[in-house]
C-alpha cells in the first residue's frame, strides 16, 4: 500500500484502492514528544505512590489533588497547608507546566472564546469556550491534528502530529475553568458541560481519553466530579472503542458524527466508513444506549445538494428506527465551511425539511447552535489558523474534488429505498 511505513512509527491506511484518491486514514502519530509526568494523568493510588516514591507521605497526593481539581490552582503560594520547605520544588514536579495561552480570538458579542494552546513540544491545539447565562460549555482537542481524513474539515487537512495525554486534556479543562471562572466572557460562571469536538478524533486517543474522562467525572479529590450526562465524547466511528467505552461504566455522552446514512456517499464523505459500515455503527451506538442508558446523539453536517435530501432523512429515520425507538437524538448541523472548501451548507428550506421529515417518523431532531461558527470554531474545524491557512484550503479543495464526482452519483435515490424504508418500520412497530 502507498504510503504505509513510509515514516516509522506512522501507520496509515488507504481507505479504497480508487486511482486519484487522496484520502488517506492514519492511526498513529508522526511527533511522537512525551509531555511531561503530570497528577492529571494518574489515579488516587498512583499519586499517592508517586509521591511516596519522592519521599513525601502518601497524603500529600490528595492535598495537592484537592489544590487541582477543587481550587483549580498549580500556584504553591496557594497551597498553604504543604511545608513550605520544598514546596515549591513538589509542585513543579508533579504539576510541570504543560501549555502555554498563545492566543485568543472572542466571537459571539464576547459570549465565545477560541485559545490556542502551545504545549510543551510546540505542537499547537485549540479549545472553544461557549458562555451561557448560568454556565459555560467547553470544547477541547483530544489530538494535535487529527488522522481521519474527513474532506469537509480542516483538522482533516492538517493530519496528524501526536495523540495529547490523559493531563493535556484535563489541563484544557482547568486552564478554561479559570478563564470562565475570571469573568473573562462578561461575568464568572462555571464550566459544566465539556464536548470533545475539537481537534482530533477521540476514540482513536482512547487510553488517554478514557483517563481524562476518568478525572473529569470522579468526585474531588480524584478528579473535577462533573456530571457524566454532561461530557460528550464525540466520534467518527471507531466501532471497536465505541464498544469498549459502552462497558467502562462512565455513562457519558456518545455523538455520532454520521453525516450519512448510506454506505456508498459516506465511503466518500468519513473515510473510516471504508472500514466501519453505517449499519455496524448504530449497531455500536444502540449498544452504547443499551449498557449505559445514555440516549446517543447522532450529528448530522447538512451540506448543500449533498447529504441533505429528504429521502436520506427517511432513511436515517428508518436506520434508527429498527434499531428500537427513542435511543438516538438527531441534532443536523448546517456545515460550517472551511478554508476552500468546494461546500457549504444547506439552504434554510432543505434543512426545515429534513428536520420536519425525521421529526414525522417519530426521530426527536434538535438543529444544533452553531456557536462561533465565525471563528471556525464548529466541531472539527479549529486548524486553520494553527497551520498555515493557505496550505490547508489548498488541500481541503483537493480532498473535495477527489471525491466530489462520486458524490455526485450517490445524489438518485437507491433503488431499493422503498423496503428499507418498510424495515425500519417494522423495526418501529416490533
Ligand atoms: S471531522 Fe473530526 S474525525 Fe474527521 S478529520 Fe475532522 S477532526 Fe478528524
Amino acid at each position: 500500500m502507498k504510503n504505509q511505513h513510509a515514516n516509522p512509527g506512522v501507520r496509515q491506511v488507504r481507505p479504497r484502492n480508487e486511482s486519484g484518491r487522496e484520502l488517506t486514514l492514519t492511526f498513529h502519530e508522526k511527533r511522537r514528544g512525551k509531555p511531561p509526568r503530570h497528577l492529571a494523568d494518574l489515579d488516587r493510588g498512583e499519586r499517592r505512590e508517586l509521591l511516596e516514591q519522592m519521599g513525601h507521605p502518601g497524603f500529600r497526593a490528595d492535598q495537592i489533588s484537592a489544590h487541582y481539581f477543587t481550587h483549580r490552582t498549580i500556584d504553591p503560594d496557594r497551597m498553604t497547608d504543604l511545608p513550605e520547605n520544598g514546596r515549591e520544588e513538589l509542585v513543579a514536579a508533579v504539576l510541570p507546566p504543560l501549555m502555554e495561552r498563545v492566543s485568543s480570538q472572542v466571537a459571539d458579542g464576547g459570549k465565545t472564546l477560541k485559545v490556542l494552546w502551545k504545549l510543551h513540544d510546540g505542537v499547537v491545539v485549540e479549545s472553544v469556550l461557549m458562555a451561557y447565562p448560568d454556565r459555560a460549555t467547553l470544547c477541547l482537542s483530544s489530538q494535535a491534528g487529527c488522522g481521519m481524513a474527513c474532506p469537509f474539515c480542516a483538522t482533516g487537512q492538517a493530519g496528524l502530529s501526536r495523540n495529547l495525554s490523559a493531563a493535556e486534556i484535563v489541563e484544557q479543562l482547568r486552564r478554561n475553568m479559570e478563564i470562565a471562572e475570571s469573568g473573562e466572557l462578561g461575568a464568572p460562571r462555571r464550566v459544566t458541560n465539556v464536548v470533545f469536538m475539537g481537534m482530533g478524533e477521540p476514540m482513536a486517543n482512547y487510553p488517554a481519553v478514557r483517563e481524562a474522562l476518568r478525572r473529569m467525572i470522579e468526585p474531588a479529590p480524584e478528579g473535577f466530579g462533573m456530571s457524566a450526562r454532561n461530557v460528550t465524547v464525540s466520534t467518527v466511528g471507531l466501532v471497536p472503542a465505541i464498544k469498549k467505552l459502552a462497558l467502562e461504566g462512565m455513562p457519558v455522552t456518545l455523538a455520532v458524527s454520521l453525516h450519512a446514512p448510506d454506505d456508498g456517499l459516506r465511503d466518500d464523505l468519513i473515510p473510516i466508513n471504508s472500514r466501519y459500515k453505517v449499519g455496524e455503527l448504530l449497531d455500536a451506538a444502540r449498544l452504547y444506549f443499551v449498557k449505559t442508558g445514555r440516549r446517543v446523539s447522532i450529528e448530522y453536517a447538512l451540506i448543500k445538494d449533498m447529504n441533505d435530501h429528504q429521502w436520506r432523512a427517511q432513511l436515517l429515520a428508518a436506520e434508527l428506527n429498527r434499531r428500537g425507538r427513542g435511543w438516538a437524538h438527531v441534532n443536523p448541523i448546517p456545515l460550517n465551511p472551511t478554508p476552500g472548501s468546494i461546500w457549504t451548507a444547506s439552504t434554510a428550506a432543505a434543512t426545515r425539511t429534513f428536520v420536519d421529515t425525521l421529526r414525522a417518523e417519530g426521530i426527536s431532531t434538535t438543529v444544533r447552535d452553531t456557536r462561533g461558527s465565525d471563528i471556525d470554531g464548529a466541531c472539527g474545524q479549529l486548524a486553520a489558523e494553527v497551520v498555515d491557512r493557505d496550505n490547508v484550503a489548498r488541500r481541503a479543495k483537493k480532498a473535495q474534488e477527489a471525491v466530489e464526482v462520486r458524490i455526485m452519483e450517490h445524489r438518485a435515490e437507491p433503488k431499493d429505498l422503498a423496503q428499507q424504508l418498510a424495515a425500519g418500520r417494522r423495526g418501529t412497530d416490533g
